[in-house]
């Protein structure tokens, strides 16, 4: 889904003055640890990450590669 930012920017003519002064005050800041940066490896999900042990999946990828990792599923298996 394309932002409000993005949205505008497809309105506004590179090289304009209303372009440069929209990039200059309305620029997304980089941030160095935000969920989008946090995003799941194999899926791109940013939500429900697990990055304990190095792992960068999130919960519902991890549920499918956690077998081949060497995980053990410890209770009644369903
Ligand atoms: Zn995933």
């Amino acid at each position: 889904m394309e932002s409000a930012y993005e949205r505008i920017l497809k309105i506004q003519k590179p090289g304009t003055a209303g372009y440069i002064r929209f990039t200059k005050f309305n620029k997304h800041k980089v941030r160095s640890s935000d969920a989008r940066s946090r995003a799941c490896v194999r899926c791109n999900r940013p939500e429900a990450h697990i990055k304990v042990h190095g792992l960068r999946y999130c919960r519902q990828c991890f549920r499918e590669v956690a077998k081949d990792l060497g995980f053990h599923k410890y209770g009644k298996e369903a």
